[in-house]
C-alpha cells in the first residue's frame, strides 16, 4: 500500500499491483511536510529509508528520485556480487559494514524469496610475485572476520575451476551473486508497505531554510527546509539525508557543503562470455588487487541470468551516468576536468590510465588478460556487454577516498541534513548495514 501524505495527513491509499515493480507516484502539491526528506532512490537511499521507517513507524518519510524509477544507476549498473569483505582495510568502515552487510542480505534475500547463488570466488595469484599479496589478503580477510576463506593449491583451484589456471588461490565460498537492483526495488517496496512515500522524476536542485521559516508559520517551524525540484516542485520537511550516488557531491554543496570530495565518474564496461563458452566458468574469478588500484581489476562473474560478464575496466567518463561511449555532457566535462585532484590522479596514474582506456577499446587486449586465468578463452568467445559508471570520490591531492564518508554542515542548514558523499564498492552488499549506521547516525544527529 502506499499512503501519500500531505501537511502531515494521510489522504490517499493506492494498492501496489506487482509485487516488483514500484508505482510511484507523482505529488504536484506543494508544502507537503514530512519528518525526513531521502534524496536519491538507489540501493542506499532505499535501503536507508527502508531502516528508518521500520524504526520509528510515528514518523513520516519520504524518497526523492530523480528518475522515473528507482535504482538505475550504480545500484542497477554492477557487477552483482555479494562480497565477503576481503579486502578491506581491518577497522574500516568498508570492513565492518560489508561483514556484517553480507550476512544481512542474505537473510534478507531468504526472508524475500529474492533469488541468489552463492557461488563462491578465488582469487587467483598467478605467478609467485603475487603470492606473497594473496597472504596478505587472506590474513586481512582473516581479520575482518570474513566466513570460510582458506588458500588452495594450483589442484584445487582445477577442482573449483577446471579452465582457470593459477599457482594458489584465496578460496571464499561464501561469496554469492544477486540482482542488487531487484534488492533495491524490495527494500523500496518494504518502506512504502510501511508507510513511506516516494516521489520519482523529482530532481532536487535546492535545498534550503523555507522563506517563511523565521516568520514563525506553523507550517514553516513545523518543517522548515525546503527540497525544490528542477520543475518548481517543493517538498518541505524536518530533515534531509542525501544519497545521491554519482551526484553525492553537488547535492552537497547546494546546501552549502564542501565541494570536495568531488566525484568523478569512471566508466566501467564489460563484456560478455557467448551462452556457448558459459561452461567455462562456475563462480567469480578475480585476480589478486593492485592495493593503489583497490577498484580495478577484470573478473569473471556469472550472472543471475546465467550469462558471464567479464570486466569492467575503467576510463574516465564524460558524463555523469553516461553508460555509452558517445555520451558526453560538457557541465560534467568541464567540472571533472578543472578538478586539481584529477589532475593529480592523471599525472600519477599516467600509464596505467592509457592502458585501461586501450583495453576498452580493444576488445583483444581485455581478452589477452583474462587468457592468464582462462587460456581456453578465445578472442571470438566474447562481445561487448553493458557498462556501468562508479562515483569515485578524490580529494584535492588526487587521492581516491576509499572509505564510506559523510558530511553535514554547521549553520542552520546544516545541523538539519546530512550527507553520505562516498557509498563506494560494496556499498551495495553492505546496504543494510549502512542503514543501520546511517539511522544511529541520524537519531543521535537529529534527535529523532
Ligand atoms: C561497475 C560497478 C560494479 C559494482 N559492483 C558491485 C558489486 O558487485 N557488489 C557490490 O556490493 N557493489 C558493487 N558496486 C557498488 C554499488 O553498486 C554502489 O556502491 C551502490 O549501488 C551505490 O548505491 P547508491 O544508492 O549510493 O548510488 P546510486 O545507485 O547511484 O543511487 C543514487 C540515486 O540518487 C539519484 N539522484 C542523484 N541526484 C539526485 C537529485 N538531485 N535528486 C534526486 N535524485 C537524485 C540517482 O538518480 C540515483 O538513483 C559496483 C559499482 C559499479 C559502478
Amino acid at each position: 500500500m502506499i499512503r501519500i501524505l500531505v501537511s502531515g495527513q494521510v489522504c490517499a491509499s493506492l494498492f501496489v499491483k506487482s509485487p516488483i515493480f514500484l508505482r510511484c507516484i507523482t505529488v504536484r502539491q506543494q508544502h507537503v511536510g514530512y519528518d525526513i526528506a531521502v534524496v536519491g532512490g538507489g540501493i542506499v537511499g532505499l535501503a536507508t529509508a527502508r531502516e528508518l521507517v521500520l524504526r520509528h513507524p510515528n514518523l513520516t518519510f519520504i524518497v526523492l528520485e530523480k528518475e522515473k524509477e528507482l535504482a538505475l544507476h550504480q545500484s542497477g549498473h554492477n557487477s552483482g556480487v555479494i562480497h565477503s569483505g576481503i579486502y578491506y582495510t581491518p577497522g574500516s568502515l568498508k570492513a565492518r559494514l560489508c561483514v556484517r552487510g553480507a550476512s544481512l542480505a542474505y537473510a534478507y534475500c531468504d526472508s524475500r524469496a529474492i533469488p541468489y547463488r552463492r557461488c563462491g570466488k578465488l582469487i587467483v595469484a598467478l605467478d609467485r610475485e603475487e603470492v606473497p599479496r594473496l597472504k596478505a589478503l587472506y590474513e586481512r580477510g582473516q581479520k575482518n572476520n570474513v566466513k570460510q576463506i582458506s588458500l588452495i593449491d594450483a589442484r584445487s583451484i582445477r577442482e573449483r575451476e577446471p579452465y582457470c589456471r593459477g599457482i594458489m588461490a584465496l578460496d571464499s565460498p561464501y561469496t554469492g551473486i544477486v540482482d542488487w537492483r531487484l534488492v533495491a526495488l524490495s527494500y523500496g517496496k518494504d518502506f512504502q508497505q510501511a508507510g513511506g512515500a516516494i516521489i520519482t522524476g523529482f530532481e532536487a536542485t535546492h535545498i534550503a531554510m523555507a522563506a517563511e521559516s523565521p516568520a514563525g508559520s506553523s507550517e514553516g517551524l513545523k518543517y522548515p527546509v525546503a527540497v525544490r525540484s528542477s520543475t518548481g516542485e517543493e517538498v518541505r520537511c524536518r530533515f534531509v539525508l542525501t544519497c545521491g550516488g554519482l551526484y553525492s557531491d553537488r547535492l552537497a554543496e547546494i546546501s552549502g557543503c564542501r565541494a570536495e570530495p568531488r566525484i568523478i565518474p569512471f566508466r566501467g564496461d564489460y563484456l560478455v562470455l557467448k551462452p556457448e563458452k558459459s561452461y567455462l566458468i562456475r563462480g567469480n574469478i578475480y585476480p589478486v588487487p593492485d592495493p593503489r588500484f583497490p577498484f580495478l581489476g577484470v573478473h569473471f562473474t556469472p550472472r543471475m541470468d546465467g550469462s558471464v560478464w567479464l570486466g569492467p575496466n575503467a576510463v574516465l567518463a564524460f558524463k555523469r551516468e553516461g553508460y555509452r561511449i558517445c555520451d558526453f555532457n560538457s557541465n560534467d566535462f568541464v567540472d571533472a576536468l578543472s578538478f586539481r585532484g584529477l589532475h593529480r590522479l592523471v599525472m600519477k596514474n599516467v600509464t596505467y590510465g592509457l592502458g585501461e582506456m586501450y583495453r576498452g577499446m580493444f576488445i583483444s587486449a581485455q581478452v589477452k588478460i583474462l587468457q592468464k586465468y582462462i587460456p581456453e578463452l578465445g578472442h571470438n568467445d566474447v562481445v561487448r556487454g553493458p557498462s556501468g559508471v562508479r562515483a569515485q570520490a578524490l580529494d584535492a591531492d588526487g587521492n581516491l577516498v576509499d572509505d564510506f564518508a559523510f558530511d553535514g554542515g554547521v549553520d542552520e542548514l546544516g545541523r538539519r541534513v546530512l550527507h553520505v558523499r562516498n557509498a563506494p564498492s560494496p556499498a551495495a552488499t553492505s546496504s543494510l548495514a549502512i542503514a543501520e549506521m546511517i539511522a544511529d547516525e541520524l537519531e543521535a544527529r537529529f534527535t529523532l
